[in-house]
């Protein structure tokens, strides 16, 4: 059993102010495999404290400074790789391939990306050659960071990398149900050797550090990703004391995938959903058929499904693994049985366990078919290898299903018409859509329209999250 109950706080490991033990469960098991403690308010105004006192001293160090300490960072990383990997497949399920080249590339890409964003940003600058007009860029304060389980790594080092580049204080409450590569993560800042009190990091739930985090008025900033649920709470939260609120939060990507498609289209797109066991907050998780191909992609779609193998995380291959918890599960379950009861056409998959796997929140790769949008599987995000597939006549009946739902955050469209293409993905209302199976690249903006979210991670554009905007006049005179 790992222990790992301190807190990392002004440069120490320090014990909670109050023992709270809490499990985290390894789901391909559901057997606890670490104990950790649950913060309290007092253990959360101690690290805001320090991040406060920290803050006067890290904002002023040069640029240069603080590349230097995330170019160690980067190395230690890359170091403890294979440790960030056990750690992120045992507390949320991944396996171990995909832990690896996934999960904890990931963090890699984001880390390297920020540290060559910010070798060429200039944090200040004249406004125009001829005016005496001064911009300056500068830290936006002590931030309050916010994560969640599904891509531990990836989340965390979205924000805290570019909260320590532009100068930022922080304190991080990673998800109390994936804990362990977050307490990693905060050891290798440690190594990296960041000042005392720069970065922090309390563990506990959302109810209690979360909810003191969003209200504090010595916080600046929350950055959260997470559900829209707890989004709104934070935002209500915050608005008292005016903090910058940026909130990434669920979606219920659509995926039009036109007569036209490429020959790999609905495999591909099946793949994607899967893939994270469905765990992805951009997954494609209703694909719409155009209808003269409409029963060859649902063959299509059963036979892919059907390929796919669900084993425990602890195994390298290329199967998926469980959910992460018994409430994600239920909550899975009763979606699927929903699914059945409205009336959509349980193609395959269900409810029952995978063969061969009797412990382990295990879901079979699921697929519904003559889905429509009003049914809950395809209005709430599932966040399971659940597919809807949803039959369509018209490019604009397509969009205009796409976009009917409160979320935003990535579509996806298949189709060899480049010009068909262009039209369709402007019309899309969310912060990503994917043409014929295309990824991003690291340092592209990512994040939400809508109840989506209302902040940009990634690159550039989350590096400017983390920053205020000042003009000088004068500066010349
Ligand atoms: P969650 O909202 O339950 O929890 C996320 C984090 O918020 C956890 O650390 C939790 O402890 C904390 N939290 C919960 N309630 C809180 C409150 N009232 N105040 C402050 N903090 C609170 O979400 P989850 O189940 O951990 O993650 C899955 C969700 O995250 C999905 O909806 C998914 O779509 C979303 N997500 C979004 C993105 C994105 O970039 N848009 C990326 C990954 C995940």
């Amino acid at each position: 059993m790992i222990e790992k109950k301190n807190f990392y706080i002004n440069g120490k490991w320090v014990s909670p102010s109050k023992p709270n033990d809490f499990e985290v469960i390894d789901p391909s098991t559901e057997e606890p495999f670490a104990i950790i403690s649950l913060g309290s308010i007092e253990d959360t105004d101690i690290a805001i404290s320090a991040a406060k006192k920290a803050f006067e001293t890290w904002r002023e160090t040069s640029k240069e400074k603080r590349l230097a300490l995330l170019e160690k960072f980067d190395q230690i990383y890359n170091r403890r790789w294979d440790e960030m990997v056990k750690a992120q497949s045992t507390e949320m399920g991944a396996p171990l391939d995909y832990a690896s080249e996934t999960h904890t590339k990931m963090g890699a890409d984001i880390s390297k990306n920020i540290i060559k964003i910010i070798k060429d940003f200039n944090f200040e600058h004249q406004f125009d050659p001829k005016s005496n007009n001064h911009i300056r860029y500068e830290p936006i304060g002590v931030c309050g960071l916010i994560t969640p389980w599904n891509f531990p790594m990836n989340q965390i080092v979205l924000k805290v990398i570019p909260a320590l580049a532009a100068g930022c204080t922080m304190i991080l409450k990673p998800s109390e149900i994936a804990p362990i590569s977050g307490i990693l993560f905060a050891e290798m800042i440690h190594e990296a050797g960041f000042p005392p009190g720069v970065f922090n990091l309390v563990n506990g739930n959302g109810e209690v550090v979360g909810n003191h985090i969003s209200g504090h008025p010595d916080i600046d900033m929350v950055s959260f990703t997470g559900s829209t649920r707890a989004g709104k709470l934070i935002q209500k939260n915050a608005a008292d004391t005016i903090k910058k609120v940026t909130l990434e939060l669920g979606g219920k990507g659509g995926n039009i995938v036109f007569a036209d498609s490429y020959p790999n289209a609905v495999r591909d797109g099946v793949r994607n959903i899967m893939s994270n066991s469905g765990q992805s907050c951009d997954a494609p998780t209703r694909m719409l058929v155009q209808k003269p191909i409409y029963e060859r992609a649902v063959k299509e779609a059963v036979d892919e499904a059907n390929l796919i193998k669900v084993d425990v995380a602890s195994k390298k291959g290329d199967h998926i693994g469980p959910v992460i918890s018994k409430i994600q599960y239920d909550k899975i379950i009763n979606l699927i049985e929903s699914g059945i009861k409205e009336g959509a056409t349980l193609a395959a998959g269900g409810p029952e366990l995978p063969n061969g796997l009797n412990k382990g929140y295990f879901i079979k790769p699921t697929i519904f078919t003559d889905v429509t949008n009003d049914m809950r599987i395809a209005k709430e995000e599932i966040f399971g290898p659940v597919l809807s597939i949803i039959p369509f006549e018209t490019e604009e009946e397509a969009i205009n299903i796409v976009n009917d739902t409160s979320y935003g955050l990535g579509n996806y469209l298949q189709t060899e018409d480049k010009e068909k293409a262009h039209r369709v993905a402007k019309k899309l209302r969310s912060g990503t859509v994917y043409i014929n199976g295309n990824g991003t690249d690291s340092g592209t903006p990512f994040g939400g329209y809508k109840q989506s979210g209302n902040g940009r991670e990634g690159g550039f554009w989350g590096l400017q999250e983390f920053l205020e905007v000042k003009t000088i006049t004068g500066w010349n005179k």
